[in-house]
């Protein structure tokens, strides 16, 4: 069977030269004289490709466009439009209502049937589709119904679009961001429970879920649940200890007397990660009472592909941020955030007392090492180095590189004596541990100098001075050792 055209142009003239020119070629060719008629037609004929005018009453060739594009069971046929315009913002709206050429008129026949004949070959439509199609029809209610609603469509598509670009704004605000994200998507998707999830490229933070409560209060059993699920269905999130994620409660329902939900009553789980460039940037999910298909959901494409822009965002600015705080080789947070960090937590103890520590480490004999294998084998003990302390110790507990082999731990909220503790055990594991490089093996030990914010140590200066003095004892009195200082007597722990 040939090929079937259907041919829109409302100029009586033109319509019978290409009606002709394509006959001639041996298609099956259909005309309509403006876009109503062709639309209303396709259902009629099923062409296999549709060549089409712009300007013409009515319904134009964009609208029709449009349309056919928007509707499962035509937007499979190639549409071409042909028309006088030819400036670049026509070709714009051309390719933004989905046609898939656009030719101008005064391009010649030859041509324009080597594109025609092209779009066929390309987008062959079956005998299958064809007859779904010509199973529906349309009347002109419908026809200006449909366009109603496509309109609508885009202009709810562009008003999401709109919002969720102006979020952008509050990148370097997270808290602004995600109480703006939440308001944002409260305002049109149904949910009870709804968690938003920005990751950063620094390992050191803890996990935060942060959730939005839309309708009924949940136990905090529920919360614990959703948290622990969310995590497990995150690529590349550790949820080995509780300590590595928590959550945080944005907004809550204003009446609390509602009853309070159980988990069994939620009858739809969504979770979904955000990746970006093999990056995991984030991830949100949603809880329902009612069972609902959140991926079907009208907007719901648009939402998310905002939501992973936005949070591709935010995890390339907390990279940026990251990369400032952090040290290349180590990935540990460098010299100047520990400055930063131990005037911070220190002044929070004189505000709000509590026990601060600080341990001082530094590798014994490191020269040696350099001397003996080799540079090489110095970082990758030193990256080795850092791995270790990183997985011994807490989340809260921030790991510096403070100087060349250098190393500093800020414990908040710990005692010297609770310090000790975790320090032994680290100093111990590292004269176990065999660091093997290159074929090469050998042990290592480290000194570490302790100090707490004890009622002689007025500023963190004096603090860091301590744990100093309290590692050249270390040194000093032996290596592989963990010095505690203490109202200016230092206690030899081991
Ligand atoms: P000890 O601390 O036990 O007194 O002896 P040490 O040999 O470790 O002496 P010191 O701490 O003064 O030496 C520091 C050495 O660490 C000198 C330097 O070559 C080495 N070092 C510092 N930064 C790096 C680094 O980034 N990579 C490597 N491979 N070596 C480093
Ligand atoms: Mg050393
Ligand atoms: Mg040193």
């Amino acid at each position: 069977m040939s090929p079937k055209i259907l041919l829109i142009d409302d100029s009586a003239t033109q319509l019978e030269i290409l009606k002709l020119n394509f006959s001639k070629l041996g298609y099956d060719v259909i005309t309509a004289k403006d876009g109503s008629e062709g639309y209303r037609m396709v259902f009629e004929v099923a062409p296999d490709l549709i060549l089409s005018d712009i300007v013409m009453p009515n319904l134009n060739g964009y609208q029709l466009c449009r349309l056919l594009k928007n509707n499962k069971s035509t937007q499979k046929i190639p549409i071409i439009l042909l028309t006088v315009l030819d400036k670049k913002i026509d070709k714009f709206w051309g390719s933004k209502s989905g046609a898939d050429k656009f030719i101008s008129k005064t391009t010649n026949y030859e041509e324009i049937e080597e594109i025609v004949k092209k779009n066929i070959e390309k987008n062959p439509i079956s005998d299958e589709y064809k007859k779904h199609l010509l199973n529906n029809s349309v009347s002109d209610e419908t026809i200006q119904n449909q366009i109603n609603s496509v309109l609508d469509e885009l202009l709810m598509n562009s008003t999401f679009l709109n919002e969720f670009r102006d979020l952008g704004e509050f990148l370097s605000h997270e808290k602004v961001l995600i109480e703006k994200t939440f308001k944002l998507i409260g305002s049109f998707v149904e949910y009870n429970v709804a968690g938003l999830f920005l990751n950063t490229p620094d390992k050191n933070e803890k996990n935060i879920l942060h959730i939005d409560i839309g309708k009924n209060s949940v136990s905090s059993f529920v919360m614990e649940k959703i948290k622990r699920d969310f995590f497990a269905k995150m690529p590349g999130v550790s949820t080995f200890t509780i300590r590595d994620f928590g959550h945080d409660i944005v907004r809550e329902p204003v009446n609390k007397n509602q009853p309070v939900l159980n988990f069994e009553e939620f009858k739809t789980a969504h979770i979904l990660p955000l990746i970006s460039n093999g990056d995991l940037v984030g991830g949100v999910c949603f809880y329902n009472t009612e069972k609902c298909n959140y991926a079907e959901f009208k907007f719901y494409k648009t939402m998310i592909s905002e939501l992973l822009l936005l949070l591709k965002m935010r995890f390339l600015y907390s990279q940026t941020e990251y990369l400032s705080v952090t040290d290349g080789l180590m990935g540990l947070y460098n010299r100047r955030h520990f400055e930063y960090n131990i005037e911070r937590e220190f002044l929070r103890t004189k505000r709000y007392p509590s026990d601060l520590s600080l341990a001082m480490i530094d590798i014994d004999h490191f020269k040696n090492v350099n001397d003996t294998y080799g540079h090489q084998f110095g970082d990758y003990v030193l990256k080795n180095i850092s791995d270790i302390i990183l997985e011994s110790f807490r989340k809260t507990d921030m790991v510096y590189r403070y100087g060349g082999e250098e190393l500093a731990i800020i414990l908040t909220e710990t005692s010297l004596e609770s310090a000790i503790i975790p320090l032994e055990r680290l100093k111990n594991k590292i004269a176990k541990h065999q660091f093997t490089y290159n074929g090469k093996t050998t042990n290592i030990t480290i000194s570490i100098g302790l100090s707490s914010n004890f009622m002689d140590i007025q500023t963190q200066e004096e603090l860091v001075e301590s744990a100093d003095k309290a590692l050249y004892r270390a040194k000093q009195s032996g290596r592989n050792k963990v010095v505690a200082y203490s109202y200016e007597k230092f206690s030899n722990i081991t």
